[in-house]
């Protein structure tokens, strides 16, 4: 050890010229939770969002604010491709939002039937809307006739859904559990 300078690097510190490997990679499902947690510490619906888009509960999903570059940088780390809309409310306003998907098609569909137009739809645009966002077609028809009708279901069980299920759906009950475990994943990143 004398001889060794003390401007020397520790000897365990060993110059890598490849990627590394085995123990030293990090974990790709702790990276994950890593992106979720973050996303979650900004807003609890936006990681759930991107939880139930990256496991292909939702081909695609809305936000309805802008994100920030780090927001936006954490969904690309999931996979997830995002675009900008710009939408016009009753008021004469004009708010921004975010959508994101892991496939660059459904987003384009988005764009060219919502972007710079109102955010009062009609039945087409809600069906499609309804489409793109993985909602059950039987409960997407039920709400646009009218909305918020009596479903049976518990208010936990609603309030985890992003569609407003309708009165005795066969789809809704298989999506439950699946969107209780991306819950799960998000609440425990
Ligand atoms: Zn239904």
């Amino acid at each position: 050890m004398a001889n060794r300078p003390a401007s020397a690097p520790h000897p365990t510190v060993i110059p890598r010229s490849h990627p590394a490997s085995g123990p030293l990679r990090r974990d790709p499902a702790k990276r994950r939770a890593d992106n979720l947690r973050r996303l979650r510490e900004h807003d609890e619906d936006l990681a759930y969002l991107a939880q139930l888009t990256c496991v292909g509960l939702k081909p695609l999903s809305r936000y309805e604010r802008p994100l920030n570059d780090g927001l936006r940088a954490e969904l690309v780390a999931l996979g997830l491709v995002q675009r900008t809309c710009r939408r016009r409310t009753e008021e004469g306003g004009e708010v921004d939002e975010t959508v994101f998907s892991r496939h660059t098609p459904l987003l384009e569909i988005y764009r060219q039937a919502f972007d710079g137009g109102p955010l009062r739809l009609s039945r087409e645009l809600g069906m499609l809307e309804g489409y793109l966002f993985g909602f059950p077609p039987c409960c997407v028809s039920a709400y646009l006739a009218r909305p918020y009708a009596p479903n049976g279901l518990d208010r936990e069980e609603q309030a985890i859904l992003f569609h407003w299920a309708c009165s005795g759906c066969s789809i809704t009950p298989l999506l439950l559990p699946r969107y209780r475990e991306a819950l799960a994943a998000v609440r425990e990143a």
